[in-house]
């Protein structure tokens, strides 16, 4: 049991308006017409480090917009940044649960109040979203991440060994030996702020490398802690270059974990780098990554069309498909496919694609010029694919910024490589099945692609439901029945997938605070033993 106060189960935070008339709404319209262009520095210990090493952040979706200039440490810097938090390590993990969850709670109240606006701005404009998508993200989803885990690191406290009428035990549910590496995507403003704050409220030090591309509000995070008093050094804010950030965290004995979403080659190469050396390592470092999708929408033959063409519009279009847990496959039968088709047809030509400020607009450009042309790309082969029948979009442009229109394919190769690699933007792919190939097709989704992450099934049969549930048992880490795969919150769908997916600790849930912890157990005998003798 841990001694102190206890915090109560949060609610999850709860959307505001930002309507004309209302004071968040001239808030968010002064955030977003701010010109002036944000020095993100290296901070280390407390201390701000600017450099001649500097990257752009700009608009994706006004590419002449410049918002921010990021200041890339050096390789000494992040070195330096390794031995800060090492000295600061002991004292943080020596405070109560309570000090650390009082953190954790200010700089929730820091974000819902006063940098609510300024966050989602943020991030509206440096990751193209729009308000509808921001603020579930930069506002909610990160407020939850910070309660849930000062909330469920109590459970982990609690999960105490039995005692017995000649001896006492405990856990004690010591941080890790060393320091922890954060790196986080760009997809999820609020995925920063967890994998850095759920190995801090175990009692952790973490270094934090943020993704370039959502830097600007990772940094406006990074200020609500302070603010909200973590002491300097017990996370270090380094946006430095990925792959030398990475080189020195690796080469460093004192790494004790990694904490990681992105994409699933990266944390692949992370875990290829540190195995390669694990003899290095003062303690064998703790892997935690959360990876791709191709995640898939199954419907029955017994589903409602209109359903099932509402699930992919919102589950594959929403934020540009670029959630790894988007519908990027989706196997619909032959009865229902015109009318779905139809369907998604009449609503993507309502759907308006560009400036994210705009609150008619459902969809902003995709993040990089990288990504555009990958995605260009792809839709310009799949034109030419005598594979592949286009149903819907398949334009992109680059004027004002990187733009790819909502794009269904038809694929008639249920081992196209559009039903099995992922592609992160607005590309839905879907396989049309025999009515009576049912079983089949259960078979085919679940090994047609090597991610595992989430998955949807519309079905109003109830045996057929079931049937579908065990033979998909391992093809998704989250299963939506009768809803789109996207959309988990904190505290309802723990989120996490496996196979090339990642290691599914569940972000967000005492799972996943269990990964930074190492307990000791420690037995005190009320009278030891006086002679060696048994039963004496
Ligand atoms: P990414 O893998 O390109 O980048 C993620 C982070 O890794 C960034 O901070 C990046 O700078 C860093 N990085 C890139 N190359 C690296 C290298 N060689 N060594 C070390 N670090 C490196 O991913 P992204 O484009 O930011 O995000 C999209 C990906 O993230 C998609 O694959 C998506 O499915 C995945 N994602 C998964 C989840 C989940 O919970 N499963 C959530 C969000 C995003």
């Amino acid at each position: 049991m841990i001694s102190g106060p206890q915090f109560p189960l949060p609610a999850n935070e709860a959307e505001v308006q930002f309507g004309e008339g209302t004071e968040s709404g001239a808030a968010l319209r002064s955030a977003l017409e701010q010109r002036e262009v944000v020095e993100i520095p290296t901070v280390i210990g407390g201390k701000r480090y600017f450099s001649n090493e500097v990257t752009e952040v700009r608009a994706p979706h006004d590419t002449q917009r410049l918002l921010a200039r990021i200041h890339r440490p050096s390789e000494a810097q992040i070195k330096e940044a390794i031995s800060s938090s090492k000295g600061v390590a002991r004292e943080w993990a020596s405070l109560t649960h309570a000090s650390r969850a009082t953190i954790l709670h200010r700089a929730a109240d820091i974000v819902a109040t006063r940098l609510r606006a300024k966050i989602n701005a943020a991030t509206m404009l440096g990751q193209s979203k729009t308000l509808d998508q921001a603020e579930p993200d930069s506002a909610c989803e990160l407020i939850d991440f910070l309660r849930f885990n000062a909330y469920n690191a109590q459970r982990v406290y609690a999960e105490q060994p039995m005692s017995v009428a000649t001896a006492v035990n405990r856990a004690d549910w010591r941080p890790l030996e060393g320091f922890v590496y954060a790196v986080s995507p760009f997809n999820f403003t609020a995925i920063g702020a967890n994998l850095t704050t759920a190995p801090a409220i175990m009692g952790n030090t973490v270094l934090w490398k943020p993704s370039e591309k959502s830097a600007l509000a990772n940094y406006i995070f990074f200020e609500a802690l302070e603010e909200a008093g973590l002491p300097p050094g017990v996370i270090n804010f380094v946006p430095g270059d990925a792959e030398l950030t990475t080189r020195v965290a690796l080469s460093s004995p004192d790494l004790a974990g990694i904490h990681f979403t992105g994409s699933s080659a990266v944390f692949q190469s992370l875990w290829k780098g540190v195995a390669s050396k694990v003899d290095a390592f003062r303690t064998i470092p703790r892997l935690v990554g959360e990876t791709g999708g191709k995640d898939f929408v199954l419907a029955h033959p017994s589903a409602n069309a209109s359903e099932v063409a509402i699930a992919l519009v919102r589950g594959a279009f929403e934020y540009q498909g670029q959630k790894c847990s988007a519908a990027s496959r989706a196997y619909i039968p032959r009865s229902l496919w015109p009318a779905v088709s139809q369907q998604l047809r009449e609503r993507l030509a309502e759907l308006k694609v560009g400036d994210v400020a705009d609150s008619s607009t459902f969809m902003g450009a995709v993040i990089s010029q990288a990504s555009h042309q990958k995605l260009s790309r792809v839709i310009a082969a799949a034109k030419d694919d005598s594979a592949v029948k286009l149903v819907s979009g398949g334009k992109t442009w680059t004027e004002p910024g990187w733009f790819v229109e909502p794009t269904v394919f038809e694929v008639s190769d249920p081992q196209h490589a559009l039903l099995k690699e992922e592609l992160f933007g607005p590309v839905l792919s879907v396989f049309v099945y025999e009515d009576a190939q049912w079983d089949q097709t259960l078979e085919l989704i679940d090994a047609t692609s090597p991610y595992a992450l989430t998955g949807s099934i519309f079905c109003t049969d109830r045996f057929a439901l079931h049937q579908a549930e065990g033979v998909l048992v391992n093809a998704a880490g989250n299963l939506y029945l009768n809803d789109k795969p996207t959309g988990a919150m904190i505290g309802q769908q723990p989120f996490g997938g496996g196979r090339a997916s990642g290691t599914n600790d569940k972000a967000g849930s005492y799972l996943n605070l269990l990964r930074w912890a190492s307990p000791r157990v420690v037995k005190e005998t009320y009278l030891p033993a006086r002679d060696w003798k048994f039963g004496a």
